[in-house]
């Protein structure tokens, strides 16, 4: 059954406060993401998006309000907070891979660890992860002898390789060259139609508009718009974001 089409929510933010000290850095953010549903979140640059990616996986501290995943309210801490850690994967503007494991050994060094995968079981789906995202043949090689967008696609295997329930991206291409950009959305996008949850930051318009379910815009730390991408696009209804919009399409 589509999980979408039940509209049952894996991931809930209930008025969600944060304060970096003076700063209010998510006003009262309340959103639910569906199974399967693929939200982008866009909006200027200092808007608490990253934060708001940051406090899904609770990487950051909220001072009030709440996040529900999967049914459960996130944990603050223990090995509670370690497993629900492990069912979100987050992928972040810079690769953040490993320098001096191999691209196979980045893949595999989690599930072997966290998850206790036998290393030969852990090698063979490794393999096939990096097959998914077409860089296969550079398996054996070290992040530093690979492009920025096969770098980046080895980031988002190893992220699969916790079989995650969701997959964060923070602004997954702004890092790399214009011409691999390509190459790692085509990968997001095969994993948004193949189901995947998906909470997507990005400056990305083709792939709001081809890719997402909803398209939800950020201003000063607060959630302005939260529509269908067509109907966003087409006609955002806060200042903040036609200004937004008029500067970069
Ligand atoms: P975005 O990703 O939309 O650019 P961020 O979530 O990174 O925005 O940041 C939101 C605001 O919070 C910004 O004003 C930023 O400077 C501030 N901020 C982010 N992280 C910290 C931190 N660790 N300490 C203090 N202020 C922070
Ligand atoms: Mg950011």
């Amino acid at each position: 059954m589509d999980d979408v089409a039940t509209g049952e929510p894996l991931i809930v933010l209930d008025s969600v406060n944060k304060w970096f000290g003076p700063l209010h850095v998510l006003d009262d953010v309340s959103l639910s993401v569906g199974r399967g549903e693929v939200v982008v979140v866009i909006g200027p640059s200092g808007s608490g998006k990253s934060t708001l990616c940051r406090t899904i996986n609770r990487l950051e501290p909220i001072n009030s309000g709440t996040i529900t995943f999967d049914g459960q309210e996130l944990p603050a801490e223990g090995k509670a907070l370690a497993k629900l850690r492990s069912e979100v994967g987050m992928v972040f503007q810079s690769f953040n891979l490993f320098a001096h494991k191999t691209i196979l050994e980045n893949v595999t060094l989690g599930p072997v660890k966290v998850r206790r995968e036998k290393p030969a079981a852990a090698r063979e789906r490794g393999l096939a992860l990096l097959d998914r995202v077409g860089i296969a043949n550079q398996a054996g090689k070290f992040p530093a002898q690979l492009s920025g967008g096969q770098q980046q696609r080895a980031a988002i295997a190893r992220a699969l390789a916790m079989q995650p329930k969701a997959m964060l991206f923070d602004e997954p291409t702004s890092a790399l060259d214009p011409e691999m950009v390509g190459e790692v959305l085509d990968v997001m996008t095969s994993l948004a139609r193949d189901g995947m949850t998906m909470v997507v930051v990005t400056h990305e318009m083709g792939f709001a508009r081809h890719a997402a379910n909803r398209v939800i815009f950020m201003a000063d730390g607060k959630l302005v718009e939260d529509a269908a991408p067509a109907e966003f696009f087409a006609n955002p209804r806060s200042e903040r974001a036609k200004d937004f919009l008029s500067k970069i399409l």
